[in-house]
């Protein structure tokens, strides 16, 4: 088959289990600590948090894990989703590279997120929960979320991180269709909320106080906390997108050299190239790469050691790259990657020195969305566009050299809400952070 523009597989090919990568590390993941006392956590630690069922995922050593019926019933409402070559992008790239990239864009919170916030939703209500709550970036997660409480009639608090609040209120809105009642933060309603703003009344908020904000919720109101990346259960759910990938690759009789993803808290990028790890550790030509925002480059410009997940220490620590649990990135229109940590799974694979990291600046992000959009139609979300543009500087690469790679990589999300972004860069008064 040689004539394609995408492969879509049939709905029985959506996975029967998502792929763990913890045994295949190359290093173990060192084990989270308590934020009061620094001794190692288990699972009954955690409990306050979280449903026992994705505990155990968070600390399963089994390769792979059975997709539960009702949860895989609800992805094929929208998996598999397509995996798409971008001939115009080629043509206009004048590159002999072949580009691919797989459209998580298609779920109906218009990004990859909906394929944890599933399958968390559906892990609490097996345990009886009547409550969630979150926090949300750009409102993608939230969205996704309230999306996944809905379907299995649970209730969603949300904190949502107030630049964003302002930036995408049809986010908020999405929420609200779906359900959930929406904050934002910081706010006076929790004790983390109140002292943020006691010392800077104009906080723009980031994704560590709203967690700070949601799991001070969870705890005090008997509820459960849901994290929408960063964890090893969340990169193992979005694995799906990766699988899937492995199988269309297979019907074309290709195989990518690079794969590529933006990373905020690791979710997307960690659910597409994770099940590429095990071909690269045997020896195939593949890298994998991560691309974040210069102006919160925690792989980058991090340091490698124990932090906290959220801005006020209450939530576990783990062992990651940071730019410190208090670092408030400037704001920008890529809300979801504005996290001051990362995913310890990528966290270890970088340090191992198996995935590499480029950064980018904001206007040449939404310089390669354009030539996206206008080569391939999709209009990508901010934090998709990170990984376009590493996706064209690949193939720019490949047109120097000669050399033609397979460039592959996740399109995170479309970008039909964060249109006012758009507006700011075609008006050229966009910030270069
Ligand atoms: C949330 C989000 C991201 C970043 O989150 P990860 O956990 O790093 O994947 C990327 N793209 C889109 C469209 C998002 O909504």
């Amino acid at each position: 088959m040689t004539d394609y523009r995408k492969i879509i597989l049939g709905e029985k090919d959506v996975p029967e289990a998502w792929y763990n990568v913890q045994p295949d590390l190359p290093e173990p993941l060192a084990p989270p600590l308590h934020p009061a006392t620094r001794e190692p956590i288990g699972p009954d630690d955690l409990a306050p948090l979280f449903p026992m069922g994705l505990i155990m995922q968070e600390m399963s050593q089994e390769r792979y894990i059975e997709i539960p019926g009702e949860v895989r019933e609800i992805y094929k409402m929208w998996r598999p989703t397509p995996l798409c070559r971008a001939y115009r992008l080629e043509k206009a790239l004048q590159t002999p590279a072949k580009i691919f990239y797989k459209n998580e864009g298609v779920s109906p919170a218009g990004s990859h997120k909906p394929n944890t916030a599933v399958a968390q939703a559906y892990y609490n209500k097996q345990e009886g929960i009547k409550r969630l709550t979150t926090e949300t970036g750009a409102g993608q997660w939230g969205a996704a979320l309230a999306m996944g409480c809905n379907f299995f009639g649970l209730e969603l608090q949300v904190y949502m991180v107030r630049v964003s609040y302002q930036q995408k209120p049809y986010r908020r809105s999405m929420m609200e269709v779906w359900g959930a009642k929406v904050t934002p933060s910081p706010s006076m309603t929790t004790e983390a909320g109140r002292k943020i703003l006691e010392a800077d009344p104009d906080s723009p908020g980031s994704l560590g106080i709203a967690i700070s904000e949601a799991i001070e919720v969870a705890v005090k109101e008997g509820a459960k906390y849901s994290l929408g990346s960063v964890l090893n259960h969340v990169l193992m759910h979005q694995t799906v997108i990766g699988l899937e990938a492995k199988k269309a690759f297979e019907l074309i009789d290709e195989f990518p050299n690079v794969v590529i993803g933006c990373c905020g808290g690791g979710s997307n990028l960690g659910g597409t190239a994770l099940p590429f790890l095990k071909d690269r550790l045997d020896g195939k030509d593949i890298r994998l790469v991560a691309v974040e925002p210069s102006s919160c480059a925690t792989l980058s410009e991090g340091l490698y050691e124990y932090d906290f997940g959220d801005s006020v220490g209450m939530a576990p620590m783990l062992l990651m790259y940071t730019l410190g649990h208090d670092f408030v990135p400037p704001a920008s229109h890529a809300g979801g990657l504005r996290y001051h940590g990362d995913s310890p799974i990528i966290s270890n694979l970088v340090k191992n020195g198996h995935m590499e990291v480029v950064a980018y600046h904001q206007r040449e992000v939404f310089e390669a969305a354009i030539t996206f959009a206008r080569a391939e139609g999709m209009i990508p979300a901010p934090e998709t566009s990170h990984a376009i543009k590493a996706a064209i500087d690949e193939a720019v690469k490949c047109r120097e050299s000669g050399e033609a790679k397979n460039i592959f990589f996740n399109f995170s999300g479309h970008g039909l809400l964060d249109m006012s972004a758009y507006d700011d860069y075609l008006s050229s008064t966009m910030a270069d952070v």
